[in-house]
């Protein structure tokens, strides 16, 4: 859909123009996946497809929210925000407006807007269609409230703030800044190597001469649930502990392979020391990801790839049969360099690095494995490293 067709939707909707359009990407991760919360880096970038939001202020003093991939509508007065029904989708637009107002006292809703969202990243699918949607609300609305930063950067950190809060609040997911910190601070043809506690990061160019990111969707209807996830989070906190016996730390991340085989006898529970074995190869296998991309090393990048979607297999426990059909599917395919899966598991997605003279063979070939398998269809995008936040 062209913005040109935005705006006629939002006209045909409300009966009038809309006055400002606002984008933001959704993102996939290349690498570094479960360690954002033990104190580790992760690897993401932003793509082109995300969300629009289109805005007009209106006289009623009400907030009526509409969306072209929904049925529902809400009209929520603007003296009365709060958390709306569970699974309601405007939770994700209203808790960042709730959100800036709390976190910047000197942001003001000043009237009552109408709102039409578009989105192009398939939802549910570990894309972060949600961050999208927060942090193109957090930027309209930053914007619109009278509450913006000069320092560029600074103020794409807060929007990805505002977006996390939200979630949290709003959403009742209790997720990591990545997401919506690259939504916000995405850079075309550009990853951003960050790490999730210090909030440090770098823009790392993507320079893929002949190789394309795929992205490979599931369809699965399994997703790493609250349980699942707060099961990880103990155990890593166990296996914490029980090293600090013997060599005091706050994060797994904060262990080289080596401190490891130093300590790992101290982790007596089994899953606790499998998960933290993932932890620790993992933060090193993104470090040394991160310097290979930028030695021009891509053959490299995709083995590591590889070799952390056999870790979040064998030791961390979150792939399962479809995420795991895809992945070993594209590592038989000639011109794949490295396939894993990407997002918390389970459902979602791969991302893999595949030469250009291979997309088509991977795809059939990928394609029919997962179907034979698993009976479900896998739907492939070549994706485009796009820019963070943007006003259109
Ligand atoms: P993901 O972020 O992985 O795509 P989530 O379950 O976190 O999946 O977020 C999906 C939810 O976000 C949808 O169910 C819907 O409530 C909301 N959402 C995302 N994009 C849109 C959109 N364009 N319009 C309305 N709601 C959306
Ligand atoms: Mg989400």
């Amino acid at each position: 859909m062209t913005t040109q067709e935005m705006n006629q939707a939002f006209e045909q909707a409300y009966g009038r123009k809309a006055e400002k359009i606002f984008f933001a990407p959704g993102r996939v991760n290349l690498i570094g996946e479960h360690t954002d919360y033990n104190g580790g880096c992760v690897f993401p970038c932003a793509l082109s497809f995300g969300a629009w939001l289109l805005i007009a202020p209106n006289a009623d003093k009400v907030l009526r929210f509409r969306s072209l991939n929904m049925p529902q509508t809400y009209e929520i007065a603007i003296y009365a925000i709060k958390p709306q029904a569970d699974r309601a989708w405007c939770n994700y637009a209203l808790g960042c407006i709730d959100i800036i107002a709390r976190r910047h006292p000197e942001a003001k809703l000043q009237s009552g807007y109408d709102l039409l969202y578009f989105g192009n990243v398939p939802a549910g699918a570990g894309l972060s269609s949600s961050a999208a949607m927060e942090v193109v609300t957090a930027r309209a609305f930053t914007e619109e409230m009278g509450w913006t930063l000069a320092d560029d950067k600074k103020y794409r950190t807060e929007l990805a703030l505002i977006g996390q809060a939200c979630e949290h609040e709003y959403a009742g997911v209790m997720c990591g800044v990545m997401d919506q910190f690259a939504s916000a601070q995405g850079k075309k043809d550009h990853a951003i190597y960050l790490n999730c506690d210090t909030l440090e990061f770098e823009h790392v160019p993507v320079k893929l001469e002949g190789i394309k990111v795929v992205i490979s969707n599931t369809h699965s209807p399994h997703h790493l649930d609250s349980g699942a996830y707060n099961d990880r989070v103990r155990q890593c906190k166990t296996a914490v502990e029980q090293i600090s016996k013997v060599k005091p730390i706050k994060f797994l991340a904060e262990l080289t392979p080596e401190d490891w085989a130093a300590v790992q006898d101290a982790v007596t529970d089994p899953i606790a020391k499998k998960r933290a074995r993932h932890v620790v190869g993992e933060v090193a296998r993104t470090a040394q990801a991160v310097e290979a991309l930028k030695q021009g090393k891509i053959e490299l990048f995709g083995e590591l790839m590889t070799a952390s979607h056999v870790s979040l297999r064998d030791d961390y426990e979150v792939t399962g049969k479809e995420l795991d059909t895809l992945a070993e599917a594209a590592w038989q395919v000639e011109g794949v360099l490295g396939s894993r899966m990407t997002g918390g598991g389970f459902g979602g997605c791969t991302v893999s690095l595949v030469r250009d003279e291979a997309i088509e063979t991977f795809k059939a070939f990928v394609g029919k494995e997962y179907e034979e398998k698993t009976g479900l269809k896998a739907d492939f995008y070549v994706a485009e490293i796009g820019d963070g936040v943007m006003r259109l």
